[in-house]
């Protein structure tokens, strides 16, 4: 119910700023300051992010919130702490940095954390709970919004720490789905509110088959999209650090691909096409995907550059592909 929810955020709210300024302001949040920092990550970055360090310590976000009257067990349902078989209540994100997670106005709604001492999990989520949907939240949508509203642009990447790289070099309208492939209702509200969007997902074979998935699913609410195709074992942020912010913006800026463009060269992969029936699989393959294309000028000029490529006539091909319906959005 609405009472319980209002409680949730929140608590939601003290423990994000308690994990903020641990990290910003004492010594207990060194070790998660100097993680960032030897990440790349800088203090404004930090700020405008409200990134955090969850105490190494079993209790501290207990006894913080019994100390403000929270009821646990319902801090338990709302992701913030857990509870062991035993029933004693202990911390989630203890000695990991925290990315808070929030809604569309900019709620913290949950936390990702990440430990920095190479412990296992990498990362610990907050999984589904009242406040927290997965499936439509987005990390750094409302730090992005207004630039992705001004530019009609947005990047979206695959980590949260690719967010605050991406956006500390200076492209602010980044976004990322939360380690879970992105879904019908992030594609709709990313196609509310922009033109364009850029994925940029991590350049091994996971990173590229997701975005396959990401572009049909954005094809469905008709958004156009372009790719950042990186090397095989960089993400955004590894790629920044290796190469340098100029050199990742000049990709975003000026060699992202096409959809179409995209696809070719992932259907291209592992075919041989001197060879007749991989070559007219290709063919096929490209074929439907001109057909989910709903950018009449890109249709166009891929039918050309299939025609050309293995000499077949454009009216052949046109005559395969199905007429362009008026987009759905
Ligand atoms: P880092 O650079 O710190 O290793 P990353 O963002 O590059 O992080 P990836 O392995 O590429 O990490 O994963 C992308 C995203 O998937 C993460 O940001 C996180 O949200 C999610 N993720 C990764 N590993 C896990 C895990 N073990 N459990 C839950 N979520 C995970
Ligand atoms: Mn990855
Ligand atoms: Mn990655
Ligand atoms: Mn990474």
């Amino acid at each position: 119910d609405q009472e319980k929810k209002y409680r949730m955020r929140e608590a939601h709210r003290i423990v994000a700023d308690l994990y903020h300024e641990v990290m910003l302001q004492t010594a207990a949040g060194d070790a998660g300051r100097e993680y960032l920092e030897k990440r790349g990550i800088g203090e404004s970055a930090m700020r405008e992010f409200k990134l955090g360090y969850a105490p190494d310590q079993e209790r501290f976000t207990v006894d913080s919130l019994t100390r403000r009257n929270f009821d646990l067990d319902e801090m338990v349902e709302a992701g913030l702490i857990s509870v062991g078989r035993d029933g004693d209540y202990r911390d989630r994100f203890n000695g990991r940095v925290v990315f808070p997670i929030s809604d569309r106005d900019g709620t913290v709604v949950g936390f990702s954390g990440r430990s920095i001492d190479g412990r296992d999990p990498k990362y610990v989520n907050t999984a589904e709970t009242p406040l927290f949907n997965k499936s439509e939240l987005l990390f750094g949508f409302a730090q992005a919004r207004g630039a992705m509203r001004k530019n009609k642009q947005v990047v979206l990447v695959e980590g949260n720490l690719d967010v605050v790289r991406v956006a500390q070099a200076g492209i602010s309208y980044t976004v990322a789905s939360l380690g879970t492939a992105l879904t019908p209702v992030h594609a709709q509200n990313l196609g509310r509110i922009v033109d364009e969007v850029i994925i940029c997902y991590d350049g091994d074979k996971a990173g590229r088959a997701a975005t396959i998935k990401a572009l049909r699913l954005l094809e469905d609410v008709a958004v156009d999209c372009s790719v950042i195709r990186l090397p095989d074992e960089e993400d955004p942020d590894s790629y920044i650090g290796t190469h340098s912010e100029e050199t990742f913006i000049r990709l975003v800026e000026q060699e992202r691909v096409s959809s179409l463009e995209f696809k070719s060269f992932y259907f291209r992969q592992g075919k041989n096409l001197r060879l007749e029936g991989e070559r007219v699989r290709y063919i096929e393959t490209m074929l439907e995907e001109i057909n989910r294309t709903t950018n009449p000028l890109l249709r166009d000029i891929y039918l050309g550059k299939l025609a050309e490529e293995f000499q077949l006539s454009k009216e052949s091909l046109l005559s395969q592909v199905k007429p362009l319906q008026a987009p759905k959005v």
